[in-house]
């Protein structure tokens, strides 16, 4: 049973509803719930329940960061990738991309006018292209770091060995991005051919930890063959490692794809998952992805309002960017990066919240 059935169901049992809310209160109040409570509620969430949900997960989001969405300046630096996911639009086995690279000067120059927009992150993310050593990438970081001290980086460019990592920390990189996309082995099979592997996902997260980043973990919601006891499992599994951020947003089709025809997930499923993942992670950064945006025209302020308290505009030079399609229909593909700094700030102020400029990390790992 997937969750949508439930979510969108106008006809709810009284007494399943009041158990529903009861639970996600005591999931509220304890941090904590058991793997039966958790799938109860995503077998039997309504619409009333899924509205108290999401209440309850601002709520806690709000204990620790109040109203303040943080702010990422996104630079999708390479569409070039080795790997297979068999979700993806820029997979490996696509031969309809168009590949481009970033030089390290282009980099920079999607900085500086990050810099100038006022964003003190950048996220630089890509697929898994060799081109760039270790050496090339620690070297960019540390010139980003020397230009814009006051400012973090996250890097997120997939399954390296901890050597790798550990090069792009001590260049100054402070975050990393590797969503752990599931957390049951059979499901991550099903969406990675090999060789990938669901041990090597997970031993990456524990490396980078150790390595020290702040390290985002995240997954897809409706991605297929996923049912609600996959979902449960994530959110044990973010339970348990408590990453300092978490992206999550809905599987979106793209047609090029072995899973060309597999439906799309919904806003509504999607922000159960990261109302649930706020109670469980009550400090985490959680992103609204911006693939709510593209599910739904306000997806994102919906993820805002059930507990997310980050956003990722981009600053990928326009000319590159409809070519990092991860999936159909990527919103803001054709917008100048100050476009997308005044409509996202507009969103956030009408949703309610305060746009804040600053670093944004963890509560756990604020520096200065
Ligand atoms: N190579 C990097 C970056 C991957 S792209 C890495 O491996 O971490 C960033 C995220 O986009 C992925 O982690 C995945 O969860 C998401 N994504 C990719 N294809 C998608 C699709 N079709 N629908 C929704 N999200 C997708």
């Amino acid at each position: 049973m997937a969750i949508i059935q439930n979510v969108e169901n106008l006809h709810s049992d009284k007494t399943i509803e009041d158990k529903v809310i009861s639970l996600i209160d005591q999931l509220s109040a304890t941090e904590n719930s058991t793997e039966k409570d958790l799938l109860y509620i995503l077998n039997n969430i309504s619409k009333k329940s899924a509205l108290h949900l999401y209440k309850t997960a601002r709520e806690k989001s709000a204990l620790y960061y109040e109203d303040r969405v943080y702010m990422r300046a996104l630079i999708e630096f390479t569409n070039y990738c080795k790997q297979g996911c068999n979700y993806c639009g820029i997979r490996a086995f696509n031969s309809n991309v168009d590949r481009y690279r970033l030089s390290k000067e282009e980099i920079l120059d999607c900085c500086k006018e990050g810099y100038e927009l006022g964003y003190k992150t950048f996220v630089m993310q890509g697929g898994e292209d060799n081109f760039f050593s270790d050496e090339m990438i620690a070297d960019i970081i540390k010139t980003i770091k020397e230009t814009y001290p006051d400012c973090a980086i996250t890097l997120s460019f997939g399954e390296k060995p901890k050597e790798s990592y550990q090069k792009y920390f001590d260049a100054g990189c402070d975050r990393y991005l590797l969503r752990h996309e599931t957390a049951s082995k059979e499901l991550y099979e099903h969406l990675h051919p090999k060789p990938m592997s669901f041990e090597n996902r997970m031993k990456c997260l524990n490396d980078l930890k150790d390595i020290g980043f702040q390290v985002g973990a995240g997954y897809m919601v409706g991605s297929p063959r996923q049912t609600n006891e996959d979902l449960v499992k994530d959110l044990l599994f973010l339970k348990e490692f408590q990453p300092h951020m978490c992206g999550i947003g809905p599987y979106v089709c793209h047609s090029d794809t072995p899973f060309k025809g597999e439906r799309t997930a919904t806003v509504e499923e999607t922000r159960v998952m990261v109302a649930l993942t706020r109670l469980l992670c009550p400090k985490a950064l959680l992103p609204a992805a911006t693939a709510m945006g593209t599910v739904d025209p306000v997806g994102r302020e919906k993820a805002l309002k059930s507990g997310a308290n980050v956003v990722m505009p981009k600053v990928t030079p326009r000319s590159v960017r409809a070519k990092y399609e991860l999936y159909a229909d990527m919103i803001c593909v054709d917008d100048e990066a100050s476009h997308c700094r005044s409509c996202i700030e507009g969103r956030i102020n009408m949703a309610g919240y305060q746009v804040d400029l600053q670093r944004g990390d963890h509560v756990d790992c604020e520096v200065e």
